[in-house]
């Protein structure tokens, strides 16, 4: 399977698109859920730069697999909002 996710990043704070082979810093969060892996409040995410939000989000999006598009900021912006 080509899955751009199958490498995990090497640093936790890393935000480097998650298409193959680019090293671009990531604009946007793909959050989204395969129903065969996945309970249904599971969030998986894949980060993207400019150039390839449309690439993975039709990846994700021909498998049924995409439930949310979000800016970076926007996604930690949530994030800290659920932790306080
Ligand atoms: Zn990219």
């Amino acid at each position: 399977m080509n899955s751009p996710n199958s490498t995990p990043p090497a640093a936790e704070n890393v935000t480097v698109c998650s298409a193959k082979g680019c090293r671009a810093d990531a604009v946007w969060v793909l959050a989204w859920n395969n129903p065969k892996l996945h309970t249904p409040d599971r969030r998986k995410t894949w980060l993207a730069c400019e150039e390839h939000r449309e690439h993975l989000s039709q990846f994700l999006g021909v498998r049924g697999f995409l439930k949310d598009v979000v800016t970076l900021a926007e996604w930690e912006r949530r994030s800290s909002a659920a932790d306080g």
